[in-house]
């Protein structure tokens, strides 16, 4: 550090190029590539952003497929594989995965995200970091914080209150940076509260490192930087893509003239330090193409999820079958922006299922113009056939990174040709080609079995044609919701906001949270997914302290399977309102026919509580709990009750609290009970309900209360002695 002048170290804080780091006496210069699901490793001759450009490598499948698949061992591997891609392209730290929450599903980036639940996202995030980190290649958590749509991304202000950011938005993040401590943190581009992720120092200093204990380097977006100084001083460390010459010239003036500031740049550069010094395993060699492949095919059948199946599915092999719909042909495999992977090789469904029965196709539609001849051909094609699996979705342009949908529907003409095939062949397989959620309505109902693909990674057509025909059994469930309509959607009012903000109005009401809590009918719940096999579930058993929850699970069908099993905690009433049931544990098992298996999840008192503004703290109301195992956020399969102490610290009564606090009082309560002599009822009305919200400093100004506030005060001595609350609260326990 006494070798490098300030302008070094000014220097060192932002990037060389699109993809490199700064190099100075001492320290290498370390090279960093998207991410999330395949390197993009663009070639060290390209000066910028390189879309298109990049080497071959394995497009696995994107955050919004994998997850699907519930399946923290398989979401590792992905990542171990990820990381030797990483070291044989040199690449010292990729930049994923994205874990924001699905807030809306018009994000253009759902495709990136992993879900709208905190617990799905931190877990999976976690495996993801844990995997790739193990072979030595560095993770990059993005995008920190609030970022959950891309309209006005660069400048929107996320407005979010405190317990919904503790709740909804930082747990994954959290998760993932107590269990993994990833090599780097990505700050997002959109404001929050007003303030710049890059600048915030509650986000990127208190929380993340002061409270989470993170240790590694703060990198921002892509052009997230607006006040290079603001930023150096909320702790973000470094500046990417590129230096700019007036900021790196404002850092160095800040730190010739402001001893703090000198002190975070030296900070930063010793980060950064850090960071080369972790990064320092030579090229790996050329990682495996074949196992690879074999890898992401693994993964996308995982990935995918069964929503319908009337019985029509598995398919038989060697019956013809017939294929409509050009995505069968020219899959679209992952979503478009800076984590497009320029893959090794990609394998459609068409060819898959050509392997396994005479199949003959029909393109329906065009992913151009409009195509009237395609539609009949088609359409012919259905009549004179035994089934149809019909391939539908939307097209690369309507969801990518920089920009949100505006509808939930698929293109009209393959809205019309859905109607026009299930109108001509009852024996209709709808498979789904998708990153967010798309409505199913109204040809929902139409369809002998839907098949939900999403986005699968360069292997997804082989994937496909595996599931359909019984070679794996499907076991994906949803880690999104899927609505009946749009507007159901609990941010629907307040996405994507106006130029400046975006109101996050439903609080922590996202996603299953709210459609159970309130409940509206969805199309699909949180959760959903079918098998070609059954499970029951039986023999609940938990804790009496929550601590641990058991249960057997059975495959009472005759194909072995995978089942998701899913615990959900559903609260007591208390002063906040919480969602009816949240996500608290889940794991996936798998199972011959007529095996059955004990499952424990062990889960913590964060199960149970909630982000208690007042306090700064997580706590947890006293109450009886339900702990539920469910086979999605809508079906509860078995629950069991317990009754949990309050965690909450005695609050002390003052002449400032309520009426009611006072009667509720240990030691206040009863003597104001015996005093007014019960319940007060004047017109109709309980006089002590309707003054319960009055302060009792308030109250005394009333005319004819016979106390005063000497004696109050006088009281509230005894009141707030702990022995003295204690034995009241025994006797009053005794009567
Ligand atoms: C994206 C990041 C990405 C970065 C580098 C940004 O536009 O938001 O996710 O890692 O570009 O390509």
């Amino acid at each position: 550090m006494a070798q490098l002048s300030v302008n070094d170290k000014a220097a060192l804080v932002a990037g060389a190029t699109f993809w490199k780091t700064v190099a100075a006496p001492g320290i290498a210069a370390i090279t960093v590539s998207d991410g999330p699901h395949g390197v993009r490793r663009t070639p060290d001759s390209g000066q910028d952003f390189g879309l298109g450009e990049s080497l071959p490598a394995t497009c696995f499948p994107p955050a919004t497929g994998i997850a699907s698949s519930w399946n923290r061992d398989l979401v590792e591997r992905v990542g171990r594989a990820l990381g030797e891609e990483s070291r044989a392209q040199n690449v010292n730290v990729l930049l994923g995965p994205g874990i924001n929450i699905k807030r809306s599903p018009l994000c253009g980036r759902n495709f990136e995200y992993f879900s709208e639940d905190p617990l799905v996202s931190g877990e999976l995030g976690a495996a993801y970091v844990r995997g790739l980190q193990s072979t030595g290649v560095g993770a990059s958590l993005k995008h920190f914080a609030a970022n959950n749509q891309e309209t006005n991304r660069m400048t929107v202000s996320a407005e979010v209150d405190e317990r919904t950011l503790r709740e909804l938005y930082l747990p994954a993040f959290e998760n993932v940076v107590k269990r993994e401590q990833p090599w780097t943190v990505m700050c997002s581009y959109n404001r929050i509260n007003g303030i710049y992720a890059a600048e915030h120092e509650w986000l990127l200093t208190t929380v993340l490192r002061d409270e989470w204990g993170f240790t590694g380097l703060v990198v921002s977006d892509w052009g997230a930087v607006d006040d290079r100084v603001a930023a150096l001083r909320a702790g973000l460390d470094l500046e990417m893509p590129g230096a700019v010459p007036d900021s790196q010239a404002a850092v160095v003036a800040a730190a010739t003239q402001n001893a703090t500031d000198a002190r975070h740049l030296d900070t930063s550069v010793e980060r950064l330090r850090t960071l080369v010094e972790r990064s320092t395993l030579e090229t790996g060699p050329a990682f495996d193409e074949e196992a690879h492949h074999a890898l992401a095919r693994t993964a996308a059948t995982e990935s995918i999820v069964l929503l319908k199946n009337d019985g029509v599915l598995p398919l038989e092999s060697g019956r013809p079958i017939a294929v409509i719909g050009q995505f069968a042909r020219s899959p679209r495999f992952q979503g478009a922006g800076s984590s497009q992977v320029n893959p090794t090789r990609v394998e459609p469904a068409l060819d898959a299922l050509m392997l396994l029965a005479p199949v003959e196709f029909a393109a329906g539609y065009s992913l151009g113009a409009p195509d009237p001849a395609l539609h009949d051909e088609a359409v012919a094609l259905a009549e004179k056939s035994d089934i149809v699996l019909l391939f539908v979705g939307l097209p690369e342009g309507d969801e990518s990174e920089g920009y949100d949908r505006t509808d939930l529907d698929l293109p009209a003409d393959q809205l019309e040709l859905i109607r026009a095939v299930t109108a001509a062949n009852p024996r209709v397989v709808v498979v789904l080609t998708n990153g967010g959620v798309v409505s199913l309505e109204p040809w929902h109902d139409d369809a002998a079995a839907i098949v939900e693909s999403w986005l699968l990674g360069q292997a997804g057509g082989g994937a496909i044609a595996e599931v359909l025909f019984g070679a794996v059994n499907p076991s994906g469930r949803l880690t999104e919701s899927i609505p009946l309509r749009l507007q159901d959607n609990p941010s629907f009012l307040n996405f994507p906001g106006d130029l400046t903000s975006v109101r996050y109005g439903e609080g922590v009401f996202v996603g299953y949270r709210y459609y159970e809590s309130s409940s509206v009918a969805v199309r699909y719940p949180f959760g959903h997914g079918l098998s070609y096999t059954s499970f029951e579930y039986s023999d609940l058993q938990v804790a009496k302290d929550g601590s641990l929850a058991s249960v057997t699970v059975t495959n009472t069908g005759s194909v072995g399977g995978k089942e998701v099993v899913q615990l959900y905690v559903a609260p007591p009433p208390s002063d906040v309102r919480r969602p009816v049931r949240e996500l608290r544990g889940f794991t996936k098992v798998w199972l011959e026919p007529g095996a059955s298996t004990r499952v424990e999840l062990a889960l913590t008192s964060r199960a149970y509580s909630y982000w208690d503004v007042e306090s700064s703290d997580w706590v947890t109301a006293g109450g009886d709990y339900t702990v539920q195992i469910a086979r999605s956020a809508h079906e509860v399969v078995l629950e069991q009750a317990i009754t949990l102490h309050d965690s909450r610290p005695a609050e002390k009564l003052t002449l400032e609290s309520s009426v009611t606090a006072w009667l509720d009082h240990p030691v206040t309560g009863p003597i104001f009970r015996r005093a007014t002599g019960g319940d007060v009822v004047e017109g109709g009305a309980n006089v002590l309900d309707m003054v319960g919200s009055m302060s009792m400093r308030r109250l005394l100004r009333f005319p004819d209360v016979p106390v005063t506030e000497a004696q109050l005060k006088a009281l509230l001595v005894a009141a707030n002695n702990p022995i003295v609350r204690g034995i009241a609260r025994v006797v009053g326990r005794k009567r």
